[in-house]
C-alpha cells in the first residue's frame, strides 16, 4: 500500500538481561506483600508499602524507585537492590495514516508480539496479545500460520498497557487537575493468540488492569475474544466477569470445521450452550459475536439467517469483520454490497450489526493480520491454503 507511514525502529540488545532481581510488574498484590517481606520489609508495614509502591507504579507510571517520594530513602534503596520495573520493549512504532500505531515487542527470550492501538472518536482502544503465536489454526488468520513459541506472563500481559501509555504520554501529572478522558479507554484481547489457552496468565493481568488504585479499567472496558474453549467460558466469567467475544464465524459445523478447527473439539451447539450462561454470570451483558466476512464462504442470506435463528435468546451483538488479507491468505474478503446485505438481515432480526472498519491495514495492524516478523513463515503458504481446502 502507497499510504505513508512512520517507522522508529529503536536499537535494543537482543536479550533482556538478566538482572537476578523480581520483576515488580504484574505480581498481584497478594505475591508483591510475600516478596516485600522477603525482602526485609516489616510485616507490620508490608501491606501499607504495597499500597504505596502499586500507585506509583499503575497510577502514576513510575519506572524508577528513587521517584517513590513517600518512601524512605533507604528503604527506596532496599528495592531498588532487590526489584526492577521492566516492560516489554519496543522494538518498532508503527503510526498509520488513520492513527493507528502498531507496536513490535520485544519480550524475555527475544521473542516478539504485537500491540494495537486504535484511537476513536472519543474513547480509545488497545489491542492486546496473550501468546507468542497460537496453537490454533484458524485458515483465515495470519496469527494461525505461526507455530506456539509461548504464553505470555501476566508481567508481559500488564507491560503492554504500561508501555502503550509511556508511548502515548498518558499519565497523570501530580499537582495537575484529575483529567478523566483517557487515550486508552478500552481494552482488548484480540492480538496474538488464545487467550483462554493461558487463562491464569490473563487473568492475573486483568485483576492488576482492574484494580482501582492502579489502572483502574472497569471490567465491562475489557473484553475478550475466544475462538471457543467452552470449559474456559464460564470461568471467564466467574474469575474475570470481562466482556466477552467470541470468534464465531461460521453457521454450521462444516464450515465452521474449516475456518476455527477448535470447533472439531468443541461445536457450534456445545459452544452456544456455554455462552447461553456468560451473560447470567457477569450481570446481563451482551456478547460480541465476531463473523469475518469471507467472500462465497460464509456470507450468504442464508447464512445471515442461520446465524439469528443459532444466536436466539442470546443477549448479543454482531460484528461483522471485513476480512483482512494477508499475503498468500487463501480468502478473499466478501464485497461491500454483500456485508450490507448480510448485516441488514441481521439488523432486521433484532440484533445490532456493526460492520467493524478495518484500521490500520497500511501498517498490517487490522485483526488477524499480525505476525512478527521473527516468527514468520513457519508453516508455507501451501499448507494453509491445503487445510482450508479440505
Ligand atoms: N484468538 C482469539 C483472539 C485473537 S483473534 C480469537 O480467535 O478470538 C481476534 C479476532 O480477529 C478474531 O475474531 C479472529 O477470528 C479475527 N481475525 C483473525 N484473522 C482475521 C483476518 N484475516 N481478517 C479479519 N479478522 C480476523
Ligand atoms: Fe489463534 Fe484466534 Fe488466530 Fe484462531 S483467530 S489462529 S484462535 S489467534
Amino acid at each position: 500500500m502507497s499510504a505513508p507511514i512512520t517507522q522508529d525502529v529503536l536499537t535494543i540488545p537482543r536479550k533482556l538481561p538478566d538482572t537476578g532481581r523480581t520483576n515488580i510488574v504484574g505480581l498481584s498484590r497478594e505475591q508483591l506483600l510475600e516478596a516485600l517481606v522477603a525482602a526485609g520489609t516489616p510485616e507490620r508495614q508490608a501491606k501499607m508499602r504495597v499500597g504505596q509502591v502499586w500507585q506509583w507504579i499503575y497510577h502514576w507510571g513510575v519506572r524508577d524507585f528513587a521517584q517513590m517520594t513517600n518512601l524512605a530513602k533507604d528503604y527506596r534503596q532496599l528495592l531498588a537492590d532487590k526489584f526492577e520495573i521492566t516492560l516489554p520493549e519496543i522494538v518498532s512504532r508503527q503510526v498509520s495514516t488513520d492513527g493507528t500505531r502498531k507496536y513490535l515487542v520485544r519480550i524475555a527470550g527475544g521473542h516478539e508480539v504485537e500491540v494495537v492501538y486504535i484511537p476513536e472518536e472519543g474513547r480509545g482502544t488497545l489491542c492486546v496479545s496473550s501468546q507468542v503465536g497460537c496453537t490454533l489454526t484458524c485458515s483465515f488468520c495470519h496469527t494461525g500460520t505461526q507455530k506456539l513459541v509461548r504464553n505470555l506472563t501476566a508481567g508481559e500481559i500488564v507491560g503492554q498497557l504500561l508501555l502503550a501509555r509511556d508511548d502515548l504520554g498518558e499519565w497523570p501529572v501530580q499537582g495537575a487537575p484529575k483529567d478523566e478522558t483517557r487515550l486508552i479507554s478500552n481494552m482488548v484481547l484480540m492480538g496474538m493468540g488464545e487467550p483462554l489457552y493461558n487463562f491464569e496468565n490473563v487473568r492475573d493481568a486483568m485483576k492488576i488492569v482492574m484494580d482501582n488504585e492502579g489502572l483502574s479499567l472497569s471490567r465491562r472496558r475489557i473484553t475478550l475474544s475466544t475462538s471457543g474453549v467452552v470449559p474456559e467460558i464460564a470461568r471467564t466469567a466467574e474469575e474475570i466477569g470481562c466482556l466477552l467475544a467470541v470468534s464465531f464465524h461460521a453457521t454450521t459445523d462444516e464450515v465452521r470445521n474449516k475456518l476455527v478447527p477448535i470447533n472439531k473439539r468443541w461445536n457450534i451447539e456445545t459452544l452456544l450452550n456455554a455462552l447461553r450462561d456468560y451473560p447470567r454470570l457477569t450481570n446481563s451483558e451482551r456478547i460480541t459475536f465476531e463473523y469475518v466476512m469471507l467472500a462465497g464462504v460464509n456470507d450468504t442470506d442464508e447464512d445471515a439467517h442461520r446465524l439469528v435463528e443459532l444466536i436466539r435468546g442470546i443477549p448479543a451483538k454482531i460484528n461483522l469483520i471485513p476480512f483482512n488479507e494477508w499475503p498468500g491468505a487463501p480468502y478473499k474478503r466478501s464485497s461491500n454490497n454483500r456485508i450490507h446485505a448480510f448485516a441488514d438481515i441481521i439488523y432486521k432480526a433484532g440484533y445490532a450489526s456493526p460492520i467493524r472498519t478495518p484500521r490500520g491495514e497500511d501498517i498490517m495492524a487490522a485483526c488477524g493480520q499480525l505476525k512478527s516478523a521473527t516468527e514468520r513463515g513457519r508453516k508455507s503458504r501451501a499448507a494453509i491454503a491445503a487445510e482450508a481446502a479440505e
